[in-house]
């Protein structure tokens, strides 16, 4: 291998609300972080709900009126969210918007009150989301309803980074879309890609690490967004579409490891508001699908297929199913 090949080239860059760094190795390194900035602009400004004009949010804008014309793009997250909340009864559910905005976490110190939270409720039915195939449109149904695809896009736009990896001839990167690891190849050493998972009640932490290639590492947590309210109690930004309030599943972080990022995102997500019982339902209609549960005595549960790989640190219990 030539010298300049060996030296990773790393950036950081703040786009989809949170904070993404590029680690990557070969001679087109530079270039290729610069396409790959392209491409995310380029997802965030077609799908965030907070860009006028994207194409969710013109469905927004037209919710109750008529149906918007998407990309396919568009049609096939939207069409992935639908399968989840059907699979998951309801507990994934991307027509979350107004309840989000309730809570408003980047902001809030108290909880919203109940009332509030409760004429809400009707603008979250997600079977109020039409999607018409043939005509390649996207409709809600009552004025007020919006989607949010905070819980699948930065998956996606994984996808889309390992996708541009490849075709660029990059053979060992890493990147990390605020909390979501795409991993391509191995080290330059041939050795693999380590993936810290967070501890999720100490900072600066982990509870080990997997090792990992060409997949997708995508963790949910009530530790990332979250704020004390007057009581004390924690809130955090996973919402159960049932009751209106932060989800309470017993499980404070999941990871899911995937080729598929959007599929990753969606499910740790999914297995965050489901719990381990139901989750593990959930995960074993996804083959090659594998997860790392962390529950709230901190004891780690992982599936069988990743319990080699996943290397604990001191002091973590941990069983496999
Ligand atoms: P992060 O974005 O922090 O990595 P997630 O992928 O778990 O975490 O997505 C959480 C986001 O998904 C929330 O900030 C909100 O925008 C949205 N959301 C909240 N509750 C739900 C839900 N029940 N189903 C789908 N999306 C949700
Ligand atoms: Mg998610």
């Amino acid at each position: 291998m030539k010298r300049n090949e060996a030296k990773m080239i790393e950036q950081e860059y703040d786009a989809m609300n949170t904070k993404i760094t590029f680690g990557i190795y070969g001679r087109s390194a530079r270039q290729t972080i610069k396409r790959l900035k392209g491409e995310i602009s380029r997802i965030e400004k077609k799908l965030s709900r907070f860009v006028n004009g994207s194409e969710i949010d013109r469905i927004n804008q037209h919710s109750g009126r008529d149906p918007v014309k998407v990309s396919r793009e568009t049609l096939q997250m939207l069409e992935f969210s639908k399968r989840l909340y059907e699979m998951t009864r309801g507990a994934f559910n991307i027509l979350m918007g107004p309840l989000v905005d309730e809570w408003d976490y980047l902001h809030a110190e108290e909880k919203p009150d109940g009332l509030s939270i409760r004429n809400k409720m009707d603008l979250i039915d997600g079977d109020d989301l039409v999607l018409n195939p043939m005509e390649q449109s996207a409709w809600l149904r009552n004025p007020g309803q919006s989607i949010d695809l905070g819980a699948i896009g930065k998956g996606y736009a994984g996808d889309r980074c390992l996708e541009m990896l490849k075709q660029s001839g990059i053979e060992s990167a890493v990147i990390n879309l605020g909390g979501n690891v795409c991993v391509r190849g191995k080290k330059p050493d041939g050795t693999a890609w380590k993936v810290g998972i967070r501890h999720p009640r100490k900072e600066n932490a982990l509870i080990g690490y997997v090792e990992s290639e060409d997949e997708h590492v995508v963790t949910s947590g009530d530790y990332e967004r979250f704020f004390y309210d007057k009581e004390g109690i924690r809130r955090h930004h996973i919402l159960n579409p049932v009751t209106g309030y932060p989800t309470e599943s017993g499980l404070i972080s999941v990871t899911v490891i995937s080729e598929n990022g959007m599929a990753a995102d969606g499910l740790a997500t999914s297995l965050f508001i489901l719990g381990k019982k139901n989750g593990m339902r959930l995960l074993s209609l996804f083959p090659g699908t594998e997860a790392i549960m962390v529950d709230e005595r901190l004891e780690v549960t992982v599936t069988k297929g990743i319990e080699k790989s996943f290397i604990r640190f001191d002091g973590i219990t941990m069983n496999a199913i």
